[in-house]
């Protein structure tokens, strides 16, 4: 999936204006008072955050029921893409959002302007050159991942997803809902390519395993490529072997995949 270079370059914008050095100088509150940003939180019915653009002026309201720290943070990131992305091309004044956790956390790709927002909230939250730093030389696996998670203050699932996208070692991401193959990020150095959309997860992976609430290696195992790439035609010896991490959702009809080949 291609990313935003707009939305990419605000998100560079903000930290460079404020001269953020490291993730946890991240400061929203110094953003939202310097730009004309309202961050409240309330109850929100079934949505996790919400954005009012008006003539420039933006009110966010944040569910009061996120719990988890690391989905608040990408939640506010997620309003700032709105608020930075699109602030310059109200039409009528005025402009608004309603973001639902699909929006956020699980529809990864589709509907541009929610994307955008997410595009954003990755390159704020996990800056390039920060991710590039922290990674290098680092072998990838799931200790690399939790340290990632904690380094950058974002979900196992971000810091998955962001690897896949700007990481050097050769990984997959695939996201699972109703144990169908709902998206995936697959990075330049990973040696197959092909995954059909839509397709039900193989009996063979360990998330199938997780998924009819059987035990899983929660720190990834080997798996035959076969259960991922059977489609694949650069799957040609099928002993061939991958590492599978499977993290799960909250919703227990959803996880996330991380592939790894050598
Ligand atoms: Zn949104």
């Amino acid at each position: 999936m291609e990313k935003n270079n707009l939305a990419v370059a605000n998100a560079v914008k903000v930290i460079k204006r404020f001269n953020f050095k490291s993730p946890d100088e991240i400061d929203f509150d110094e953003i939202a008072n310097t730009d004309s940003v309202k961050i409240i939180y309330d109850y929100l019915k079934s949505a996790l955050g919400k954005i009012v653009i008006s003539s420039g002026v933006a009110v966010i309201t944040i569910s009061k029921d996120i719990k988890l720290e690391t989905r608040k943070r990408f939640t506010i990131a997620h309003e700032l893409g709105h608020f930075y992305n699109e602030r310059g091309f109200q039409v009528n004044d005025k402009l608004s959002y309603t973001c639902k956790y699909d929006d956020i956390f699980g529809n990864y790709s589709r509907n541009g302007r929610e994307k955008n927002a997410n595009d954003f909230a990755a390159e704020l939250l996990m800056h390039t050159d920060w991710f590039v730093n922290f990674t290098k030389g680092k072998k990838f696996n799931y200790k690399l991942l939790k340290d990632l998670s904690q380094y950058f203050n974002v979900s196992l699932t971000s810091a998955a997803i962001r690897y896949s996208e700007i990481g050097q070692h050769p990984t997959a991401s695939i996201f699972i809902k109703d144990k169908k193959i709902k998206w995936t990020v697959i990075n330049k150095f990973f040696k197959y390519k092909f995954i059909r959309i839509n397709s039900n997860v193989s009996n063979l992976s360990y998330v199938n395993d997780h998924l009819n609430g059987k035990e899983y290696p929660t720190e990834g195992e080997e798996i035959l490529a076969e259960a991922w790439f059977s489609e694949d035609f650069n799957l040609k010896n099928r002993n061939d072997r991958l590492f599978e991490i499977v993290i799960p959702f909250e919703n227990y009809d959803s996880a996330l995949v991380i592939l790894l080949s050598k």
